[in-house]
């Protein structure tokens, strides 16, 4: 069957193929895109080893150590981890930059690029055979060294993108014009262009949010999601569905495919009051990804892609997807209509009616 797919996939679509236009170039996006494939094929070898889910062992058994963020490393993170390692060996990667790592690496001392990557993206989800994901971001290295090439607004991405390992496996990329999809052909084990330039829908009826932590919200969240609730009979005068998994690759991948809002905010329990998502290697990439793709990032109030992180674990609030919600939410933050008192709330809401 994959056979037959793949005799009739042209040669030119292949991963290697479509980066061919910046592969010939001699500069910085060169080594992005170099890069890019070296980390496919690391992609290609983590794929299998989900694929073989308990066969290969005891992928989502916790290793007994945290990350250097506090969460508990699951056997797979570090795998991940090392075989991500392992394919940029003789890449242009001269700094790296690891979920799973404590501090910033050296890796190729002339390389041209910075990577930050979160190996593997929704671990607890392993054992629940759930999407998980491979998360990246390519930057150029500063001379100013380490902390100068990562620590700068996420606008300043070469390149970003993610690999989700669903039912099939997909490598969702960016070069910084438009974002194109690629599916893994686990036979030849070769990444082949299914879609070229995705555009998160905009008009879409869904969001996604851990509904459980209500209580914790600000009032901006809550009356956002109230109102989503409230459906035909609340200000936004139409049904909406919540969708959940927990998992921030398998979440954006919908966002991708059918659009739709994803928010992980800021909240009022003591460890959460910048979210739970990293900046460097989960919010920026993924903002990234998402402006190319029509859509739009922000912490709540500052677009995510002019935030830069002053730590590489640094945490951030995240809202993403279609550009309409995002720019609502951001609205509800900046004129939050709550403030008004008792009279004049509902006809300031009436402002926020679509
Ligand atoms: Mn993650
Ligand atoms: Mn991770």
């Amino acid at each position: 069957m994959s056979d037959g797919i793949l005799r009739s996939a042209p040669s030119d679509r292949t991963l290697e193929a479509c980066l061919e236009p910046y592969l010939q170039k001699d500069d910085v996006l060169a080594s992005a895109a170099r890069t890019v494939l070296a980390l496919a094929e690391a992609a290609a070898n983590i794929s299998a080893l989900i694929a073989l889910g308990p066969l290969a062992g005891s992928l989502g058994a916790i290793t007994g150590d945290t990350n250097a963020d506090g969460d508990e490393q699951k056997e797979l993170d570090v795998q991940a981890n090392d075989i991500i390692l392992a394919a940029l060996s003789g890449t242009s990667a001269r700094y790296f930059a690891s979920e799973e790592e404590d501090t910033i690496l050296t890796l190729n001392a002339d390389g041209d690029l910075a990577l930050a990557v979160d190996p593997l993206d929704g671990s607890s989800n392993i054992d629940a055979n759930v999407s998980i994901g491979t998360i990246f971001s390519v930057l150029p290295a500063s001379g100013e060294g380490a902390s100068a090439s990562f620590f700068r607004p996420g606008r300043d991405q070469l390149a970003a993108g993610y690999v989700i390992y669903g039912p099939h496996c997909a490598l969702v990329l960016t070069l910084g014009s438009g974002v194109d999809l690629f599916v893994l052909d686990p036979t030849s084990r070769r990444f082949i262009k299914a879609r070229t330039g995705l555009i998160i829908p905009a008009n879409t009826r869904e969001y996604a949010i851990n509904a459980s932590n209500y209580r914790y919200w600000d009032d901006a969240v809550r009356l956002f999601i109230d109102d989503c609730i409230a459906g035909m009979e609340g200000p936004r005068e139409r049904d909406f569905n919540m969708r959940w998994v927990a998992s921030l690759v398998a979440e954006t991948h919908r966002i991708f495919s059918r659009g739709g809002v994803f928010l992980y905010p800021a909240d009022r329990r003591p460890d959460y009051q910048s979210g739970r998502l990293r900046l460097l290697y989960e919010a920026a990439p993924i903002a990234f990804l998402a402006k190319q793709a029509g859509g739009a990032a922000t912490d709540g109030v500052m677009p995510i892609l002019d935030k830069a992180p002053t730590g590489m674990h640094e945490r951030t609030p995240l809202i993403f997807g279609s550009s309409e919600k995002v720019s609502r939410i951001t609205s509800y933050h900046l004129q939050p209509p709550f403030e008004q008192s008792a009279p004049p709330l509902f006809d300031q809401r009436g402002l926020f009616r679509s």
